[in-house]
């Protein structure tokens, strides 16, 4: 049995992940090679309160275990750390928010609006990525950098999973909207102690910080904008080494993400949003037990 999956990011590599669990042969085709969509360009802050709301989603709980599973097997490839775990400070914007936060057993309230998610982590995504990859080909998966232009290309795999992040639109059409997100890049201190949440963010990187990020509807290109993004984004006195950019694509029930069925042989995995290492490893799994059981 051999699975194509098209884009090679944290959806493609998770279902890689559960389908090789599985004793399934996996072939990652990514034109850009690993992380080279959204995933590579994600700031990388995992914790269980997503969005302005900052609810806890039903499946957070297990959505959190299932990537730090994931971020562990990565781990044992590479001696840099891939995450931090010192928690991510939370400033409530409103009163609700505040409320919402103090009602939570594993958030702490450090003065007035300010709080620290203890299970709040930095993931260095794109490491993540490569060390969970160089995991994944010792176990057997093969990688090719190559565009898919058409899916007939693929006749010899047994199943294809779509998860080409904003590729996915070249083949099908689904209830999704794509939003184009850009991070500022600084260098040197931090201006917090920790990754930092409000109306936007800052999160901590290997070289310093990152200010994120925009949420960009009427896009008309996906490449970075210096001038757009420091318009959009707050100011922050340090050295600004580079612009990111990438398109999220965002399921529309209640931002979960699309893992269905498309065809006999075809099959879809996208629509992290915003929410691609809480969600990544939980949906890898739930599509990898679909595919597992239509053989
Ligand atoms: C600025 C920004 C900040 C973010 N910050 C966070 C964060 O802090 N925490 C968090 O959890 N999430 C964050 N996200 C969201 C997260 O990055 C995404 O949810 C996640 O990366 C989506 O993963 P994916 O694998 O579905 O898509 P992608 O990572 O985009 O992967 C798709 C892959 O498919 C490949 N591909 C596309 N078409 C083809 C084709 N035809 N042939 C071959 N290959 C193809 C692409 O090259 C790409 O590598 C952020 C997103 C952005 C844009």
């Amino acid at each position: 049995m051999q699975i194509a999956i098209v884009g090679a990011g944290l959806a493609g590599l998770a279902a890689a992940y559960f389908l090789i669990e599985k004793g399934i042969g996996v072939t990652l085709f990514d034109e850009k090679g690993v992380g080279g969509g959204a995933s590579g360009v994600c700031s990388g802050l995992l914790h269980p309160y997503p969005g302005l709301g900052a609810r806890l989603s039903h499946l957070a709980d297990e959505g959190i275990e299932l990537a730090h599973q994931l971020i562990g097997v990565a781990q044992v490839e590479t001696s840099l750390p891939l995450m931090l775990t010192e928690g991510i400070l939370r400033q409530a914007v409103d009163a609700e928010q505040k409320q919402r936060l103090m009602s939570y057993a594993d958030v702490e309230q450090i003065e007035g609006d300010l709080f620290l998610l203890q299970r709040g982590r930095t993931v260095f995504c794109l490491d993540y990525l490569q060390a969970l990859a160089a995991f994944l080909q010792k176990r057997g998966a093969i990688f090719v950098r190559q565009k898919i232009e058409n899916l007939e290309e693929m006749g010899s795999f047994d199943r294809i999973l779509l998860a080409a992040g904003f590729g996915v639109k070249s083949f099908v059409q689904l209830p999704v909207k794509y939003l184009k997100g850009q991070l500022l890049c600084y260098k040197g201190a931090v201006p917090f102690a920790k990754s930092f949440i409000s109306k936007g963010y800052i999160a901590r990187t290997r070289e310093g910080f990152e200010v994120g990020a925009t949420y960009e509807r009427n896009f008309t290109s996906e490449a970075p904008c210096l001038e757009t993004a420091e318009k959009l984004l707050p100011f922050y006195p340090g050295e600004l080494i580079g612009v990111k950019a990438a398109v999220r694509v965002c399921g529309r029930a209640h931002y979960l993400p699309i893992v269905e069925q498309l065809s006999e042989r075809l099959f879809v995995f996208t629509g992290l949003g915003s929410r691609g290492l809480l969600y990544h490893g939980l949906f890898g799994r739930k599509v990898a037990e679909m595919i597992a059981r239509s053989l």
